[in-house]
Parts: structure tokens; sequence; C-alpha cells
């Protein structure tokens, strides 16, 4: 439709060219008033941009080495609005069952409108507590953005023209838990249904070094040996051995309901998991749907949810985790929509993403490799992306295993399951050596366990260097994200006016032309998706006129359908079913009736690309 549109429009606007571009001079973009103008890319925006940041207060930085506490984190992120209210809203999206706020960063510019009426990219982090990596990339990004505005051209750029939401941390209570007992815990340790299981082997710090590792004690049908040239490594025996030095190992930690010889272990990853907890991604009307999150029992959700909601200007979704080092994006499960058009969108998304992080981009179909396809998995990127055909990723930061210099040829699951070589287990040790100086495999000593006696208390620190980047290398492992977060918004959606004039047809009457371009690379739609689920309405160009003014042709309101981006142009190396013309632009005519020196203003808004005014006097 916008195709068809566009010709007619580029004949129109050829026959006129020199009558429409009377006005571009006269063209006045509203907007609240400006206290400071948006900074341009010239020697005096940069002037202007270097006294703005001498004038503005001082920004706190973020430390990278510890994960901050609820309180610290709340500081922060008061200090970083209070020292840039123009840019950095924050507001509490509801309090967790154990008190604590949800804060929600809205980053924008305000003095060139409102977040609302720009397209938005929306981030969060510690959806999962542990994943504490995660939670940083999304302070740092939040830093990155109130930090480089007026110095960073993209930056500036993104903040004048787009909209970006941070919620830094989804689960503030299972992160302090975290933080407090060290242990893996999922989002929350609150007890689903059902509660947790009483006896068995629960994960403690027994040495109070703050860490869990494991313990490992002799037993003479213990399954493990020790390697024979490395003492820290335990091999398992093979189907031929018998006799000699066994061992068996354990998680650290206490065991509820002990009789003396058998140990069940508790499941390591303790509490609910919000991820599952989003609307279905089938739609409500599929079977067995969950509807809406259930608040009662996951109210961080239930308010994140209803935030996500009420805002339809959100184009692309990230949240942040760790670890893997990769990219997930849809389908999910093996039926899932996914227009080609989509596709080719999201191939180009992802690969600049492992340009700039290294991370591999996979869909989350294909990690599943096959396994129990028959099993629906429930996710937020499938619910925003089939339900609301938001453009969503799930980014897992940190690869400990690619830090070690281990190539993996299957899924990393699989590995982490086990099946590895156990060269593999050596060279991680001489990582552990020679990159992490000891820090990462506590070295095994004597332990008296007040349950199964003597034993040796060692192993990885999963914590700290597995499912996290380690405190001096995290700041470089989340930054070239940020970089690519900025990209995605800048890839977005956004309508301009090219052009709004006028020319005399006659006594007091008056021919009115808006010209709208759609400036992002993205559609107005952002993705196919959103189109063929019917989520988005077209670009809207409206038309107010004063009481001394009348309309004599036309509607005063028009909708004139969805402008494509830029992002099907490939090469000019190639033509087949290349069809050039300007359907990313809209044309809309009004017959005015009004006196000489009447102004007119008009509106072009989009939900997905934001809006645009300007407004005319006829003369
Ligand atoms: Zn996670």
């Amino acid at each position: 439709m916008a195709m068809e549109e566009s010709s007619k429009q580029t004949r129109l606007r050829q026959k006129s060219r020199s009558w429409i571009m009377v006005f571009v001079a006269g063209l006045v973009v509203l907007g609240t008033s400006a206290p400071a103008a948006p900074i341009a890319d010239s020697a005096a925006g940069s002037k202007q941009a270097a006294a703005k940041k001498a004038s503005a207060a001082v920004l706190p930085s973020l430390p990278f080495d510890h994960i901050l506490p609820y309180d610290e984190l709340t500081g922060l992120l008061r200090a970083w609005a209070s020292a840039r209210p123009g840019l950095l809203q924050l507001e509490s999206l509801g309090r967790t069952p154990e008190g604590r706020e949800l804060w929600f960063a809205t980053v924008t510019n305000t003095t060139t409108g409102p977040a609302s009426e720009k397209p938005a990219l929306i981030v969060d982090g510690n959806m999962h507590a542990l994943e504490w990596t995660g939670g940083v990339a999304a302070m740092n990004f939040l830093r990155r953005l109130v930090r480089d505005y007026g110095t960073d051209a993209r930056v500036t750029r993104l903040l004048d023209t787009r909209c970006v939401y941070v919620l830094p941390r989804l689960s503030p209570d299972g992160v302090e838990a975290t933080l407090r007992e060290g242990r893996v815990i999922r989002s929350v340790a609150r007890g689903g249904a059902g509660g947790a299981p009483s006896a068995g082997l629960r994960m403690r710090d027994l040495d109070g070094d703050g860490r869990i590792v494991f313990m490992r004690f002799r037993d003479p049908n213990g399954p493990w040996k020790r390697h024979p040239r490395e003492p820290r490594l335990l091999i398992a025996r093979g189907p031929e051995d018998a006799g000699g030095d066994n061992w068996r190992v354990v998680p650290e930690g206490l065991i509820a309901g002990f009789d003396g010889g058998s140990i069940s272990v508790l499941p390591a990853l303790e509490g609910l998991d919000f991820g599952v907890h989003f609307p279905d991604d089938r739609g409500p009307g599929a079977a067995g749907a969950r509807p809406a999150p259930d608040s009662a029992l996951v109210p961080e959700v239930a308010a994140y949810v209803d935030a996500l909601r009420k805002r339809p200007n959100i184009v692309t979704y990230i949240t942040c985790h760790s670890f893997g080092g990769g990219l997930l994006m849809p389908p999910v499960n093996p039926d899932d929509p996914f227009p080609q058009a989509d596709r080719l969108i999201y191939a180009a998304f992802a690969a600049r993403a492992a340009e700039l992080t290294g991370y591999h981009p996979t869909s989350y179909l294909d990690l599943r490799a096959g396994q129990m396809t028959d099993i629906h998995i429930p996710t937020e990127i499938g619910w925003l992306y089939s339900v609301h055909g938001i453009f969503a990723f799930i980014t897992e930061f940190w690869n400990p295993l690619k830090a070690a210099g281990i190539s993996l040829d299957g899924p990393m699951s699989l590995w982490l399951g086990g099946y590895h070589p156990v060269e593999d287990e050596l060279k991680l040790l001489r990582w552990n050596d020679s990159d992490l100086g000891g820090a990462g495999f506590v070295a095994w000593h004597p332990f008296q366990h007040p349950q199964l006696g003597p034993v040796e208390i060692g192993g990885w620190d999963k914590v700290h260097y597995w499912y996290n980047a380690p405190f001096d290398r995290l700041e470089k492992e989340v930054a070239p994200h940020a970089d690519w977060l900025v990209f995605l918004g800048l890839a977005s959606p956004r309508l301009e006016i090219r052009s709004l004039g006028s020319e005399p047809v006659g006594e007091g009457i008056w021919k009115v032309r808006l010209v709208i371009d759609n400036t992002g690379w993205l559609p107005t739609n952002g993705s196919q998706r959103a189109l063929d689920i019917r989520g988005v309405e077209g670009v809207v160009a409206e038309l107010s006129l004063p009481p001394a003014a009348r309309l004599v042709e036309g509607e005063l309101r028009r909708s004139v359908g969805q402008l494509a981006g830029r992002n099907e142009q490939r090469s000019t190396a190639t033509w087949w079913g290349y069809n050039p013309g300007t359907p990313d632009r809209a044309v809309v005519d009004w017959k005015v009736a009004a006196p000489a020196g009447t102004t007119l203003s008009v509106t072009a808004s989009h939900v997905r690309a934001g809006t645009a005014r300007a407004t005319l006097q006829l003369k």
C-alpha cells in the first residue's frame, strides 16, 4: 500500500518541486520550550555540549569492583537522575514483597519531545538473581547514555530522537539474597507452588570464606579418582577401574534429614523463575495459556508487564542475562510465526551484535537442538515478539570457556553437562592459575564436616567466575554491548516532517501540502509480525485549524498507511526484485479557506515511529 501511494506522491512531488521548496525555511518543529537545543555534530554544537557538560552536576561513576547492594544501587540511580534531570526520569513500578522499589528509568532529551512520542528501546537486567553481569550491563548502558549525551554524537542523536527505557534490576529481592548468601537463586528465593523439598543437601558456605564451592571426600565406591598429574583435578573412574584411591564430590553444604549414608542434593537453581511467568506467547486464546502474570506470586513480573503494555512505542527489547556469551532470539518453539522479513532484520541486528561483542547469535529453537520440542517453552521474548511484534533478544554475557581458550563443537549445555575432554579441564585450571591469579578455583583444603567427617572443600567458584564475569574484566565485557544497544535504538523508525507548505489557489483559498518521511532504518511498523497481528495502525496526518480557517477539501485526519524504512536496501549491485521509489514518504494535501497570515499546525504520528509537528503561516 505504501508503494502505490509513493509512486503517485513522487509524480506529485516532481510536478511541484519548486512549489514545495518555498516553505521549508519557514518550517517550525514544535516542542516544549527548549532550555538547551539538541546538540548537533557541529563545532558550535560541541562547544555548546562542552558548556552543558561543565555546568551539569557531577555524575557519579558506576563501580565495577563489586555488585551494588540495593541501597547503593538506589543512591546511584537517584544521583544520576538528579544530575541529568532533562535526560533521566526515575520512577518505581512498584514494591517487591520485601519492600524494595522496582526502579525504572526513562531516558530521552525531554526538550525534543516526551518519551511517549518517540520510538523506544527497552533493556532489563537481573530477571535472574545471580546473573549479576546482566544487571551490570543494564546499569552500564544507562551510565553510558547519561554520561555521553552531548559528547558522543550517536548517543546524543539517540536521546534527541528516540527514547530508552531501562529496568536495571527486575529482582531486587533476589539479587540481595544472592549477595547475602552467595548461593545460586533463580529469580527470587520465594517458594513456588508445592514449596521446596525439606530433606537433602542444601548449599551453604561452611568454611566462612563467603563462597559456596564443593566438598570431596574418600569413599571406596566413589566415582572419581585423582588425575595422574594434576592433583586438584578428579577424573571419572572407567569401567575397568577397581580399588584405589576413590572420591565422592558434592556441593558445599549441610544435609537436612541425613540418615548417615545416603545423600540427595537439592536442585541448584532455587526458587521461582520470572522468565516463565510472562503472558503466554501463543496469545490469550491458546489452550492452557496464562493471560497475565500472577500478581500475588510474581508481583515484579506483573508490574513489569503492565509497564510494557502501557508503552506501545517500544520497538526493540533486550533482556540481559549471564552466562554463555550468546545472543538468543525467536523462534523459541517449533510452530512459532517468523516471517521472512523479520528473519532478515533479526539477522542484520544479530550480525552487528556478533561484530561488536563476539557473542554467538542463535535462535532459542536452535539452542534446544531438537530436544523435547513437543514441550512448549514460555519466554518473555516469545511473548513480546509473537503477541506484540517487538524485536526481542536475550543476551547471555560472558563465556568462561572462551576466556580459557576452549572452543566448542557442540552446544555449551552438553559441555556443561560433563561431555568434554579432560584436556579442557586442564586448560581451565591453567587459565585459573595464569589469568585469574588462582582466585577462580578454590584450593582444596581440609574441613571437619559435622555430618560427613573429614572432607576437603574446594573447586570452581561458579558464582564469581562462571555465572559472572570476574570483576576485573566486567567493564570490558559489558562495554561493547552498550554500543550495540545504541545501534538498535538508532535503527528504529522515525517520522519526520520533510516539508509543510501552502500555495494560494483562489481568493482566500490555499492548498496545503505536508510531506512526511520515515527517516529510520526500520519501517514504521517495526516488524512484519506487528503488521500480521494488526498490532500497529498506519501513520496519521492531522491538520489543526484555528476558528478563522475552514477545510474546503480533504479530511482533517488522514491515515497514510505504513512507511518503509531503508532496511530492504542491500546492494546497488543487485537489481532482482529491486523497485526503487519513495516508499518511505507520504504526501498529504488539504484545501483550506482562511485569511492570509493564518497559522495552521500539523501532526504526523505513529505509535512506534513517533510524533512530528510543524506549523505554517499562510502567505
Ligand atoms: Zn538468565
